[in-house]
């Protein structure tokens, strides 16, 4: 979404750029560059609005009143500036950390609440309708400063961890973590991970299971709706939509709009989220055969050029197209921006791109994310990923030398599971316990972890430390070797489904699946994990998960108690955490 455009919206109608402005706090500070600081008290009362629907940040926040574990920190953010954002920010500020900050997306920031954190002392740098340039400028500002060098790096997409790479890589020598939010940024992680390029840890928070099945689901299900209805007024019921991806935006997405009665169909590359859509009674089908009769379509992908000219070319007059994905390549807006186009902006995020033939389409927010750009989103599922994030930026700035290496980690189930529990009385939701013959049935600590650290980790490939806590820096085998002792050493290849395809080659199986770990392995033309071998002894479930938890086996102490923890009781760090189960999963490409 930062590429340069050959056509660009004029944003500010001739009025001044916030970079050309002179402007100051009530304490004389200038060091921020949002659109009207003097909106800063109508921001204040946004953010204390979200505060009611943060309960967890707001229990960190009491508990800082006694321990700061972020003391010392310089945090440097990258995310949307919302209401939302702005009450972990203040949290993370309770907590003991100086933060410096940017938006991750030049639609998303909400100007009055960056005007409040600027008006608080906060140095932030963004504004409603940023160009490309300043996009980049407000990043640099955020880094370039004298006298202050970030050693944390929060960031959602990637762009700030890129910049630095780019610009400062020298910065990374005092970088203890980065905490990753989009799919898209831990993707790009990965990538430099895999080229052997990624100089400190990292924190995936995006498939933190409280993270993905709750943000990227319910915060869609919840805002893709009021961001279509906000633009253009329309009705949903009878109407065709086509949702490209049936990940979790798209299953949110689907939901709501199956709801209000649209016809729905979807699009999918993945044979399981494929099989998902259909056993939800979603039409699967590819987009070249629906494109002429659809209403709407939606992207939901996170890849690239979805919906190309050529499916803009065969679209019906009055087509809304619209992201809900992290940037706007899944649109090829750039493809729009042709000579015998005619761009006509109807409304702020509303284009009209007429074809020479009159027909138009509704184009909305330039193929930028509709509802962070169009919509309010709710609050409570914003609490629950801005938790995760804060406990995983306290983890990593906390954490022993060598906890930590130049990987990409996900945080431990134990933590996802606390995060949830933070926010449960809210629902004033009772929480069933297992007694103790059904824990010892299911193999399973009475307190938890109650599932498996790569329970719904999309990750293809998992690297998880064989004997937790006690060989960190032992050589790893991989998923799922690590669960059964008698099938040691299987590296499986990155797609399962590769067994099928010559490019799948490497999948490296243990040879007689139990036997001979270390020795040379042939490799299976179609069968993956020896497992899967017809006749092939399995591993029994649940048991083959962890050492920890095979039937009998001495279960490790307990951090999270049926009841959620008070926030005083709550070690700030793992640390503290006194159990094997708990000890970070790096996740490698
Ligand atoms: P996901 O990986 O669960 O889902 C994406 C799906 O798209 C996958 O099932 C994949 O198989 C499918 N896909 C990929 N290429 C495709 C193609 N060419 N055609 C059809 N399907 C294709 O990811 P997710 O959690 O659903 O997130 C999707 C995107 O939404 C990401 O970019 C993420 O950053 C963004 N996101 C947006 C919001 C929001 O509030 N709008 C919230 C969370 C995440």
């Amino acid at each position: 979404h930062k590429k340069s455009q050959k056509f660009p919206t004029k944003h500010f109608c001739g009025a001044t750029s916030p970079r050309d402005k002179q402007q100051k706090n009530s304490k004389g500070s200038s060091d921020f560059c949002v659109k009207n600081i003097k909106q800063a008290e109508f921001g204040r009362r946004e953010i204390e609005i979200a505060e009611q629907e943060m309960p967890a940040l707001m229990a960190l926040r009491k508990r800082a009143q006694g321990e700061k574990p972020l003391a010392g920190a310089k945090i440097v953010g990258c995310t949307h500036i919302t209401a939302q954002t702005a009450v972990l920010m203040e949290t993370l500020g309770a907590l003991g950390a100086q933060c410096r900050w940017a938006a991750c997306n030049i639609y998303s920031t909400l100007n009055e609440v960056a005007a409040a954190l600027a008006e608080s002392g906060f140095p932030v740098f963004a504004w409603k309708g940023e160009s490309e340039d300043d996009f980049w400028w407000c990043i640099d500002r955020c880094v370039n400063v004298e006298g202050w060098q970030p050693n944390m790096i929060l960031d959602d997409g990637g762009d700030l961890t890129h910049w630095i790479y780019k610009k400062y890589p020298n910065m990374f020598k005092k970088i203890k973590g980065i905490v990753e939010e989009s799919v898209t940024g831990v993707h790009r992680l990965y990538q430099l991970s895999k080229a052997g390029k990624l100089c400190v840890p990292a924190m995936n928070v995006n498939d933190s299971v409280t993270k993905q099945k709750f943000d990227n689901l319910y915060c869609c299900r919840e805002s893709i709706l009021d961001g279509l209805k906000r633009t253009t007024d329309m009705m949903f019921g009878g109407k065709q939509v086509v949702v490209c991806g049936y990940g979790e935006v798209g299953k949110g997405c689907c939901a709501a709009l199956k709801a209000m009665g649209s016809i729905v169909y979807v699009t999918e590359i993945d044979p399981i989220c494929a099989l998902q859509a259909c056993m939800d009674g979603f039409r699967l089908v590819k987009l070249n055969e629906v494109i002429r009769q659809v209403d709407i379509v939606i992207t939901c992908t996170g890849n690239k050029n979805v919906v190309t000219r050529e499916h803009l070319d065969r679209m019906k007059n009055s087509c809304i197209v619209c992201n809900m994905g992290h940037s706007n390549t899944e649109i090829d807006v750039a493809s729009l921006r042709t000579p015998e186009l005619t761009w006509e902006r109807v409304r702020s995020q509303v284009d009209h791109v007429i074809w020479p033939d009159g027909k138009r389409i509704v184009l909305l927010a330039e193929g930028r994310l509709l509802n962070l750009s169009c919509s309010t989103v709710p609050t409570f599922v914003l609490s629950i990923t801005a938790t995760t994030q804060a406990l995983a930026l306290i983890e990593l700035y906390n954490a022993p030398e060598g906890r930590y290496k130049q990987d990409v980690y996900l945080l431990p189930k134990k933590m996802d599971e606390y995060v949830a529990s933070l926010h449960l009385p809210t629902f004033d939701a009772h929480l069933t316990e297992l007694t103790d013959e059904q824990a010892k049935y299911l193999g399973l600590n009475k307190n938890g972890p109650f599932k498996p650290n790569y329970y719904r980790c999309p990750q293809p490939v998992i690297l998880v430390l064989p004997t937790l806590c006690s060989h960190l820096s032992a050589p790893q085998p991989l998923l799922p070797s690590w669960c059964h002792p008698a099938s040691a050493a299987i590296l499986v290849s990155p797609s399962l489904c590769s067994w099928c395809s010559p490019t799948s080659a490497a999948i490296l199986v243990s040879p007689s699946l139990c036997c001979h770990p270390g020795v040379t392995q042939p490799l299976l033309p179609c069968w993956c994990p020896p497992a899967c071998a017809p006749g092939a002894p399995q591993p029994l479930l649940p048991s083959w998960c962890h050492p920890a938890s095979a039937p009998g086996a001495p279960q490790p102490l307990l951090l999270v108690p049926s009841q959620p923890l008070l926030p005083s009781q709550y070690p700030f760090s793992l640390c503290s955490w006194c159990s094997p189960a708990c000890a970070p999963i790096p996740v490698s490409s």
